[in-house]
């Protein structure tokens, strides 16, 4: 089968149709992907920002159709649709009984660190423990989450990355109140849709900041009130909030001087996400005194602190009522030989949402 291949920091990814994965082995079921969206995570792996085992079938935001199940799996069938979860919650470990699904680490780590695919003989490891830009891959069950059979698979895969961290961030993690003001820095994939989960939330100003105007005027199309660029954002938030600072401050890059731009935007009292997937030893600075005067929240956010099995259903049913604008966060549809192109395009910032579609 066909899959896309990083065998090392900052090369192109190698693209094969001699790629194989065992399986399913029993409690394991196999997956045939038939779309995988390219979130910016991808492309923190090939530039070294986040380490990660190599050589590495890339992609995690995939959807597709269960094709074999293993034995002593009951909750899955052949022909079940599914999105795939990069972190598979397994229902037992400490974070999972307090309903904290999202920070469970019992298969992500087991996953991640043991080869997924072979090319002819030689062994491959699965981004995070998956690699949607794959034609098929052998996860454990909990890894694919049953989704209604009329979605379209592009629509849904969007829901296993992207969509589920942006919308969660706003929904779950932060709990956006309604009425209040939001600052959002970073308008590609995630940032727009944590500008769209805190739409939903009820927020009544939602500021996109972004290097580009282009992207600015595609958030205001999913839901931002007003847009600055990062030197604008001064005079933007003296006008929004009366230079008081916004109650929540979404950082959406991964870079210390936007998660102390994003803290500097946030009223006395108010909240700090960070959503933005940082480097291991990018380090930022708080004084002291200020962490305890000015009482900010910070909060880190992982995966949308979603719950999978509930918040897939939740977002594709805010889809199905019109709410969560899917369809237009595809920017190009591509097909696998064109990933490195869709990269590229990814890492310019050029796109919202690239989907490789399987045929
Ligand atoms: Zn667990
Ligand atoms: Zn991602």
């Amino acid at each position: 089968m066909r899959a896309a291949i990083l065998r090392g920091l900052n090369e192109k990814l190698e693209v094969r149709d001699d790629v194989s994965a065992e399986g399913p082995g029993a409690g394991e079921v196999r997956v045939r992907i038939a779309a995988s969206g390219v979130c910016h995570s991808d492309i923190s792996v090939q530039d070294g920002r986040v380490p990660h085992l190599m050589p590495v079938v890339l992609g995690h935001e995939g959807a597709g159709e269960v094709v074999a199940v293993g034995d002593g799996v009951s909750e899955l069938a052949v022909g079940d649709h599914v999105i795939i979860s990069w972190v598979p919650p397994c229902g037992k470990c400490f974070w999972c009984m307090r309903g904290e699904p999202n920070l469970c680490m019992t298969h992500m780590m087991e996953l991640m660190n043991s080869p997924r695919f072979k090319a002819a003989e030689e062994p491959l490891f699965g981004m995070a423990g998956t690699g949607t830009f794959a034609e098929e891959l052998v996860i454990p069950p909990g890894a694919a989450i049953k989704i209604p059979s009329d979605i379209p698979f592009d629509i849904a895969s969007l829901i296993g990355c992207g969509v589920t961290t942006g919308v969660g961030a706003a929904l779950n993690t932060a709990r956006v109140r309604p009425g209040s003001s939001v600052v959002v820095f970073g308008c590609g994939g995630v940032g727009i849709s944590v500008i769209q989960g805190a739409r939903i939330a009820g927020a009544a100003e939602i500021v996109a900041v972004d290097l580009r105007d282009d992207k600015i005027e595609m958030a205001k199309k999913f839901g931002a009130t007003h847009g600055a660029k990062p030197d604008d954002l001064a005079a933007v938030s003296a006008e929004v909030t009366d230079g008081i600072g916004f109650d929540y401050a979404f950082e959406v890059v991964g870079y210390p001087t936007t998660i102390r731009q994003a803290w500097d935007a946030t009223r006395r009292g108010g909240t700090t996400i960070v959503v933005g997937m940082g480097g291991v030893d990018a380090m930022v600075q708080f004084s002291a005194f200020e962490l305890f005067f000015n009482e900010k929240k910070i909060l880190g956010c992982l995966y949308g602190s979603a719950n999978v099995r509930t918040d897939f259903h939740r977002f594709i049913r805010l889809w199905r009522q019109g709410k969560l604008d899917l369809e237009g966060m595809i920017t190009r549809r591509i097909d696998l030989s064109d990933i490195n192109e869709a990269f590229e395009a990814c890492s310019q910032g050029e796109v919202i949402r690239s989907v490789v579609q399987f045929n």
